[in-house]
């Protein structure tokens, strides 16, 4: 940890190096150079890493690290193996070698209730001939367990937890964790040497976007965040490591010694709290944050049972909670066995796995044409909802598990994650399995499959398919889209049956008539759906937009693409290099919008849309008219008033606020630490750049 003085030091250097990275006039120069970026780039790795508040920008950043690594490149006498830039080794490690643990690391008892952990505080008490024992409780993370080693100041060992006693050196690896300093100051606190254990985590966050990316390359998804973990620190190519966003938590010393070799744990590292704030001011990333001490049991039982029920609420997964006893010299008077110390328990959380059936695996055709497999199960039981069916997002996923119909399979659900096949119990097998049989041709339609060698799902490219025809006029009347009340899955089935839809404006065409005849439908409801139709003309653009279900556009992207024009059919004359000038919008993505708005029928849909009274451009009312008529403003970093009355107030005036910085951006209104919106919108030069206090006369004056 750095203490305010530090920390405003190095920011000041920041600052200065920032500014002044010319090339040095000399070695000696150079020199001073490179001492000085590896000393704020780990600064800037813990900000970030640990503290998960970084006080430069990402492209800062990449500045300062690219200039250590040329001075580096030009200077090579000043090379250092602990210099940032040399955290990823380029060479492939083809076995990683076997080494001991100092101390063995053993696995952890299990409880599960109030009951298993006061029969554990009372053989507690015994051990120790006392009554008073303070406890530590944190939780318990469900990564992959490592052991790391620094001497004289430095990370020199990382390792596998292995069998307990010997593990893999995974060194080249675990420096890759930017989590993790390659240099502490132990001198400083006397410790010569130290072995310390943690937990290589993913948050979930994290976990999810790196699931997304997966499929969108058409890999198979990782299970969990504990397999990708795991299997992420095993890679032979340390350059892979980054890639999976892996953490590592300390929680524990195992070892400590001086330079004359006495032990330290139980004298001056005498409790475990103790040892985790210590850790923590080290610079390491700690669950200091949620360690809670108690004197009383019955506040552990308590505090346990509490913590269960927000296991959501912590940022990575837990599994349960690790009971310890504090003090040093009373985990010593409890000793251990050779599975685990007697010391420490772990209070399982109920668990979020199940077994249970595939009975058989059905194939959906998305509104973009997309097929996927979705898993039929025996319905089970699972943190607290049944689950009868579950996505097996494709082809791969399903030939890499080698799931076979009437298979017993792993069913997981892991934090806010959807429940996900984890395997199947092939020791359960009978024989009697099935191979699931993939479609040649589309379910619906029968139209032949096609997929594209960068894709991992098989596409009905038929554009009648009229199982697609069904999810898109869901997706247009659902919630996030058009919001027609009344337009649910089930009506939109019923009038495709009936023959009253055919395409999506269609909607609009319904003759009131026609539905009374259904069955179960009165006049209330239908002059209500027609009341909703009516309403939804009217919803802005960029639902309209959404609600046309265009592939790869979500909401996000739709409500920036709306912003840049007066009406939706402007689009039809934008080339695919003016799809991707928009913020976030990569080839893909333009593609795809530019293949929608060229065909035909689409062109087609927009105009008889428009006819029948839908706003496809923006109407003159849905700005109220004032002095900002016409402006558009953006709002960055920190304002003394709240963001949303400033929003709020420039739209009561007739502006209008924009999601990102375009040249079609009048305003950019900038408060404290603002973010990269200040760069680009200096970059384009067409932006008025406002203080607040600017901003007030602004508003104030009109
Ligand atoms: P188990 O493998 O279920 O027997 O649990 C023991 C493992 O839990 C240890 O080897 C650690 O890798 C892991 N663990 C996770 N969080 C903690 C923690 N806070 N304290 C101790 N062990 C933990
Ligand atoms: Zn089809």
């Amino acid at each position: 940890m750095y203490t305010p003085e530090q920390e405003q030091r190095l920011t000041r250097l920041t600052e200065t190096l920032l500014k002044n990275l010319s090339a040095p006039h000399d070695a000696e120069e150079a020199g001073q150079y490179i001492a000085l970026l590896r000393e704020v780039i780990p600064y800037h790795d813990w900000r970030y890493y640990v503290r998960s508040e970084a006080v430069i920008s990402d492209a800062d950043y990449d500045r300062l690290f690219t200039a250590l690594r040329q001075l580096e490149e030009r200077y090579p006498q000043f090379q250092d193996p602990d210099s940032p830039t040399q955290r990823v080794a380029r060479t492939l490690t083809k076995e990683f070698p076997t080494v001991s643990h100092l101390v063995p690391m053993l696995s952890l008892e299990n409880s599960y209730d109030a009951g298993d952990l006061r029969a554990w505080h009372q053989r507690v008490r015994e051990l120790t001939q006392t009554d008073l024992i303070p406890y530590c409780v944190e939780p318990k993370l469900d990564g992959a367990s490592i052991s790391l080693i620094y001497e004289n100041d430095r990370l020199v060992r990382g390792a596998t937890r292995g069998d307990g006693i010997e593990g893999e050196d995974i060194t080249p690896n675990v420096r890759v964790l930017r989590s993790l300093p390659l240099r502490a100051p132990l001198t400083a606190h006397g410790i010569q040497r130290m072995e310390i254990r943690g937990e290589v985590i993913i948050p979930k966050e994290a976990f999810l976007r790196l699931n997304e990316k997966r499929l969108a390359a058409g890999e198979v998804p990782f299970a969990n965040a504990r397999n990708a973990a795991s299997g992420g620190l095993r890679q032979q190519d340390a350059r892979l490591v980054a890639d999976r966003q892996m953490e590592a938590i300390v929680y524990h010393i195992s070892y400590a010694v001086d330079a004359s070799g006495n032990d330290l744990l139980a004298r001056s590292l005498n409790s475990h709290s103790g040892n985790i704030l210590l850790l923590h001011r080290l610079g390491f990333k700690t669950p200091h944050g949620h360690l809670r001490c108690f004197s009383d049991i019955e506040e552990v039982i308590a505090y346990c049972q509490q913590a269960e029920q927000h296991r959501e609420n912590y940022p990575y997964e837990i599994d349960g909670l690790v009971i310890k006893v504090d003090t040093i010299g009373l985990q010593e008077r409890c000793g251990a066995t050779s599975h685990h110390p007697r010391w420490a328990m772990a209070y399982k959380f109920a668990a979020r796995q199940a077994i249970t059936t595939l009975l058989r695996v059905e194939f959906q055709v998305g509104r973009t044409g997309t097929i996927t497999p979705v898993a039929k199960l025996e319905p089970v039981a699972l943190s607290g909802v049944t689950v009868s069916s579950i996505s097996l997002f494709n082809e791969d996923f399903i030939r890499e598990k080698d799931l076979r119909i009437g298979d017993r399979v792993v069913i997981e659900r892991a934090g806010d994650v959807i429940p996900y096949v984890v395997q199947a119990v092939t020791g359960a097998r009978t024989g009697q399995e099935k191979p699931v049989v993939f479609p040649k041709h589309c379910p619906s339609c029968q139209a032949l499959l096609h997929k594209t060698a960068d894709e991992a799902n098989w596409r009905c490219v038929n554009a009648r398919c009229p199982a697609q025809l069904a999810e898109r006029l869901r997706h247009f009347a659902s919630k996030d889209a058009m919001d027609i009340a009344g337009m649910g899955p089930a009506t939109v089935e019923e009038f495709l049956q009936a023959g009253l839809l055919h395409r999506i404006s269609d909607m609009y065409r319904l003759d009131p008539e026609a539905i009374r005849q259904l069955p179960g439908w009165r006049d209330k409801s239908v002059s209500n759906l027609i009341a909703a139709l009516e309403a939804s003309k009217n919803q802005p653009l960029h639902r309209l937009l959404y609600g046309l279900g265009i592939r790869y556009v979500g909401e996000t992207t739709a409500k920036k693409l709306a912003e840049q024009v007066t009406d939706l059919r402007e689009f039809t004359r934008w080339t695919p290099e003016q799809f991707q000038q928009i913020e976030d919008i990569g080839p893909k993505v333009a593609a795809s919008l530019y293949d929608f708005f060229q065909q035909k029928e689409n062109q087609e849909e927009l105009d008889e849309l428009a006819r029948l009274g839908v706003a496809v451009s923006r109407r003159q009312t849905e700005k109220p008219a004032g002095p900002l008529s016409g402006k558009t403003f953006l709002f960055t970093g920190t304002l003394t008033m709240k963001r949303k009355e400033a929003e709020e107030l420039v739209e009561k005036l007739g502006g209008t606020i924009l999601s990102s910085v375009t040249t079609k951006l009048n305003y950019l209104v900038v408060g404290e630490n603002p973010g990269s919106k200040l760069e680009k919108a200096r970059k384009l030069q067409t932006v008025q750049i406002l203080t607040e206090k600017e901003f007030g006369e602004l508003v104030g004056k009109s």
